[in-house]
């Protein structure tokens, strides 16, 4: 089922290029100079935001194979934009999702499987030995690209390094600052920033400590310094505060940009907080990825959020 050998990925998937706006209006502060952000959330609206980046060298490397196989949760951003992706380019798509099947999807799942994807279910404990379910479902894997959850990889890093090639002006910024999951976006980001800026990456997760070596792993010397902060989780991954809530609607009012409480809520509140406790150094310039993804909202109540 060799498709489309010729054509680029980027011809296959329709997308729009990302735009920059700035929302230092949002933000009381007196040091920073100017807060930007880079609008990820806005080249599509099925492969939002990273999830592109990080898939885009995976599909290139598709093109010619008959199926993508990868994983993920019942709310994850990537299995849905994986099956559209596959759908995109004619080819089958299998996501290996985390836990029991449920008596009733999650409308991402829901979207994944119209999609055309087949879902198969994984007990918790045994998901996170691939290799194994992998053997399992027995598929030619000759004619299989597998994707690991998240896009994460060297090939994700790949694709997620030119998501900067988007900011016109990027020397212009002293910091930049994105949500991590995997890591995967964040080791792209730091290996495409120039080697004076410094990357802050919000954990969306709590106390991953293997991360700042997996992001370290990735890298190409030179590059810009980075840390990654872990003090704005609210919980650990997909859990949430009604402060965190809060500030989304805030933020939304401020600025009419909407965010989502897995990642992209959490990155902004830790600007806005590392802006009030004066963290960053007088005329510090920031740009702030977002990096999209609606998924995880889905499952809050209808009425949660104002937007
Ligand atoms: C997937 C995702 C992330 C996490 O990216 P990693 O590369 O796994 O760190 C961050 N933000 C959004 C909106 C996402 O969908």
């Amino acid at each position: 089922m060799k498709k489309h050998p010729n054509v680029s990925v980027n011809n296959l998937i329709n997308y729009k290029n990302a735009v920059i706006e700035n929302i230092s209006n949002a933000f009381d502060s007196k040091n920073v100079a100017s807060v930007d952000i880079l609008r990820l959330d806005q080249i599509h609206n099925v492969i939002s935001g990273n999830k592109w980046y990080k898939l885009k060298y995976y599909l290139e490397n598709a093109k010619d194979k008959q199926r993508i196989i990868t994983f993920g949760g019942a709310y994850s951003n990537h299995i849905v934009a994986t099956a559209f992706a596959a759908k995109m380019m004619g080819i089958e798509s299998i996501g290996i999702v985390r836990g029991e099947e449920p008596a009733t999807y999650s409308p991402t799942l829901q979207d994944a499987v119209d999609y055309g994807m087949r879902l198969i279910f994984v007990p918790r404990e045994s998901y996170k030995n691939r290799n194994d379910i992998l053997d399992k479902i027995n598929i030619d894997r000759t004619e299989s690209i597998v994707i690991d959850e998240g896009g994460f990889g060297e090939t994700g890093v790949k694709g997620a390094a030119d998501i900067l090639q988007h900011v016109p002006d990027l020397a212009v910024y002293t910091h930049i600052l994105c949500a991590v999951g995997t890591g995967t976006m964040m080791a792209g980001i730091v290996r495409s920033a120039l080697p004076q800026q410094h990357v802050i990456g919000v954990s969306a997760i709590k106390g991953a400590d293997e991360l700042s070596p997996v992001v370290f792993s990735f890298q190409h010397i030179p590059h810009a310094s980075f840390e990654i902060n872990f003090n704005y989780h609210h919980g650990g991954y997909a859990k949430k505060t009604p402060a965190l809530i809060d500030f989304m609607n805030k933020f939304h009012h401020k600025t009419g940009i909407p965010t989502d409480f897995v990642y992209s809520g959490k990155l902004l509140f830790a600007v806005n907080e590392l802006i009030k406790e004066n963290y960053f150094p007088q005329n510090s310039s920031l740009l702030v990825i977002h990096c999209g993804g609606i998924q995880g909202n889905r499952s809050l109540p209808v009425g949660m959020l104002k937007f």
